[in-house]
């Protein structure tokens, strides 16, 4: 973690070199800056600051901070605030993790700024969604301290893609609420097809065994509360196989957090009152991301 110290110390001409093409990047993106003005992250109309939703997109967001299940975070309109329930389905199978909030509702918006940072290469969008993920990550704080993991890519999807989006709001979360990182504490071992279009079941099967932990890392987890960082929450197959080879690792604690939760329409609107039977397959058809 601390690669970087003594580096300032002793500066070769490959670190004056370096520091020259930072200075003249900086100033090309200020000069982009003035050029092309903000734009909103949804729907790309001019906007007033970086970084800020327009009006519509803003009042289109559904923040998920009312009564939900104490485990997998999916709205539970008729449970009590505050009172700690748990869903149908997390009753008859419960996640391998403590607690699984979301900043907001898979929808429009959400899923157009998911889609803008990892493939569209909006790196810049992983502060934006880190912005709105502190304060469920702040409510998810207990006594032991926090360590951030993104969920891993495979090494040839790192390699194609350039970065993992993940990563990256983790990395954006920890410069905004000071919580560290791993970022190799968690490894998948095995690429995986996408899971786009796919069934509950067949996304389990597919995920099955596809992360393991870093040879280290039991001292590395040791009494730390570990926080799964990832974009989307579908059908949670990737966050409970994920949260399983966490668990293995022996930390205090194991939760994860995501930017956008896919929620079926009538839990928003509170119509549904058998929860267990509103699952993903119905949902997989309609995620794009
Ligand atoms: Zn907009
Ligand atoms: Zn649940």
């Amino acid at each position: 973690m601390n690669m970087a110290v003594g580096d300032a110390d002793i500066e070769g001409p490959a670190a004056a070199g370096d520091r020259l093409f930072r200075g003249l990047r900086a100033a090309g993106r200020a000069i982009v800056d003035y050029a092309l003005p903000p734009r909103c992250p949804a729907c790309g109309v001019i906007v007033g600051e970086d970084r800020q939703f327009c009006l519509d997109c803003w009042s289109s967001l559904h923040f998920l901070d009312g009564p939900a299940c104490a485990l997998c975070s999916i709205p539970l309109p008729t449970a009590l605030p505050g009172s700690p329930v748990t869903c149908g389905a997390c009753m008859a199978d419960a996640p391998p993790f403590a607690g699984a909030p979301s900043a907001v509702a898979y929808g429009r918006a959400a899923r157009t700024v998911a889609l803008r940072l990892k493939y569209g290469r909006r790196t810049g969008h992983a502060r934006l969604m880190a912005q709105l993920m502190a304060r469920p990550l702040t409510a998810l704080r207990g006594d032991a301290p926090m360590l951030l993991v993104p969920v891993p890519l495979h090494r040839w999807r790192l390699w194609s893609r350039g970065f993992n989006q993940a990563a990256l709001v983790a990395d954006a979360l920890t410069r905004l609420t000071g919580d560290p990182h791993d970022h190799h504490l968690l490894l998948r071992t095995k690429a995986t097809a996408a899971l786009r279009g796919k069934g509950r079941r067949e996304r389990e099967r597919i995920v099955a065994g596809v992360f393991a932990l870093a040879p280290d890392a039991k001292a590395r987890a040791a009494g730390r509360h570990l926080v799964l960082i990832d974009d989307v929450h579908a059908s949670g197959a990737t966050l409970r196989a994920a949260a399983k080879a966490l668990k293995r690792s022996g930390a205090a604690r194991v939760s994860a957090l995501t930017w956008a939760r896919v929620v079926p329409d009538a839990l928003m609107t509170g119509n549904i009152f058998d929860f267990a039977d509103v699952d993903s397959d119905i949902l997989d058809q309609r995620m794009t991301g």
